[in-house]
């Protein structure tokens, strides 16, 4: 929608993961309080936030680049104001090293200091800020809700991580595993529902282990089952299960659940007990096998997708094999395949054996090769059946037609009128690929 002249564009860009992309709402939201409407129109912003993601080196790269992009604009219109969050500001020595780097920048915000926002922004009225806390400090209950009026919005359970998995920075950059209150959480979810949203994503470096900080004893099962009872809500997912903390009572009550989808996100990483170790990961290739059995007993039609990392520090060929062995065994949906890189600030970047660039690049493509023919034999089954889907917009790649998910997250494309867009609609599945379905609305 075109803005007045007068009015003041907000362009916000998350890099990362989604609980990025929550914080990135979450700014976008507290700019709104300053008079800011969301724009994607990066030419003509008055304010430009990058919320930044450290995990991997060459997205750290890419940010770079583009915060770089930007002095042309600051350039241009010297009113801009170009502010930096996330996780890449939140590593320890970053800030200084980013100041350097790019002095064009108004604002530096760290992962503990998003609330705040609204209090840099004016200062940046006056001068360059920078707040980055090396420990949260308030509570977390401040932060306002995300963009209003969404279909889908991601809702923080807990922030943080206890597990030091060796090849992983989040820790280090987002503190210890805090969870937020259950009421604050079920409130957040109930005005959410009020502006029209029906779908929400419960986020967490590791939902699993949610409530363990918390007095009395309530945990995830107990928070599912709180969710699933909200009045207007259709649909609720979460991300990330650990695999060591999905206890068979979550397992129930997934599978008892109206409104929780059949989607479990239960990264493996790796399939080798030796690699698993390596990475620190807490469970053994045995353990993960038997909370898939687990799943697929209780819950047969569940979607199971996960993450992996190929060419971990000492890997061998034989390590490499198991990992392909786990996959043929579990068939899931969907994996995301990656190639381990040195993530500095973690311990495997200092373990010896590191497998060569060409070995990792043959693998990663063997990988693939392996999940999309898996992906594609998944979906392939579902032709001639019918599922519900929750109707997002036009399709990106076909904009005359819909898009829209399944409760398993299978992505569906389908003709239809707009008119559908935000409901419930029945899909029979006549074709797939390794990543869509293609189908006919039944009614
Ligand atoms: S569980 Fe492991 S991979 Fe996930 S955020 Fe925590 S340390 Fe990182």
């Amino acid at each position: 929608m075109p803005t007045a002249k007068s009015e003041k564009k907000v362009v916000t860009l998350a890099y990362g993961c989604q609980m990025s992309e929550r914080d990135a709402d979450t700014l976008t939201e507290i700019s709104g309080q300053k008079g800011y409407i969301p724009s994607q129109d990066l030419e003509h912003a008055d304010l430009i936030i990058i919320n930044t993601c450290c995990v991997r080196e060459s997205a750290e790269n890419k940010i770079l680049g583009k915060i770089g992009e930007l002095k042309r604009l600051k350039a241009i219109n010297p009113q801009l104001k170009i502010a930096i969050s996330g996780c890449m500001v939140q590593q320890p020595g970053a800030l200084e090293r980013l100041r350097k780097r790019a002095p064009h920048v108004d604002i530096w915000a760290g992962t503990h200091n998003i609330h705040e926002f609204q209090r840099l922004l004016d200062e940046s009225d006056e001068r360059k800020v920078a707040e980055v806390w090396e420990k949260p400090k308030e509570t977390l209950e401040s932060v306002p809700l995300a963009e209003k009026g969404k279909l889908k919005a991601f809702v923080n359970i807990s922030y943080g991580c206890d597990n030091f998995c060796t090849y992983c920075i989040v820790p280090h950059v987002r503190g210890r595993e805090r969870s937020r209150q259950p009421q604050d959480i079920i409130e957040e979810i109930n005005a959410l529902v009020k502006t029209g949203c029906r779908e929400v994503t419960l986020l967490g470096q590791n939902v699993n282990s949610y409530g363990h900080d918390l007095q009395p004893p309530y945990d995830f099962a107990d928070l599912l089952k709180n969710v699933d009872s909200i009045p207007g809500l259709w649909r609720v997912r979460f991300m990330t299960s650990h695999p060591k903390d999905l206890s068979d009572k979550l397992i129930e009550v997934i599978a008892a659940g109206q409104h929780l989808c059949e989607h479990i996100h239960l990264p493996c990483q790796a399939g080798s007990n030796d690699i698993l170790l390596r990475m620190n990961r807490k469970y053994t290739r045995e353990y993960y096998l038997s909370r898939i059995a687990e799943i697929k007993k209780q819950i047969p039609q569940a979607s199971i997708t996960t993450d992996i990392i190929v060419g971990f520090p000492g890997e061998t060929e034989e390590d490499f094999e198991q990992t392909l062995t786990l996959i043929r065994q579990v068939t899931y949906s969907q994996a995301f395949t990656f190639m381990y890189s040195k993530r500095s600030g973690t311990a495997a970047a200092q373990m010896e054996e590191q497998v060569p660039l060409d070995i990792k690049k043959r693998r990663l493509q063997q990988l693939i090769n392996l999940q999309n023919a898996q992906s594609l034999a998944w979906r392939q089954k579902m032709i001639g059946h019918t599922y519900e889907v929750l109707v997002e917009g036009p399709s990106k790649a076909n904009p005359d037609r819909l898009t829209g998910r399944t409760r398993g997250n299978e992505l569906v494309v389908f003709p239809g009128e707009s008119r559908l867009i935000g409901t419930l609609v029945q899909v029979i599945i006549q074709d797939a690929s390794s990543w869509t379905l293609y189908g006919e609305l039944t009614e």
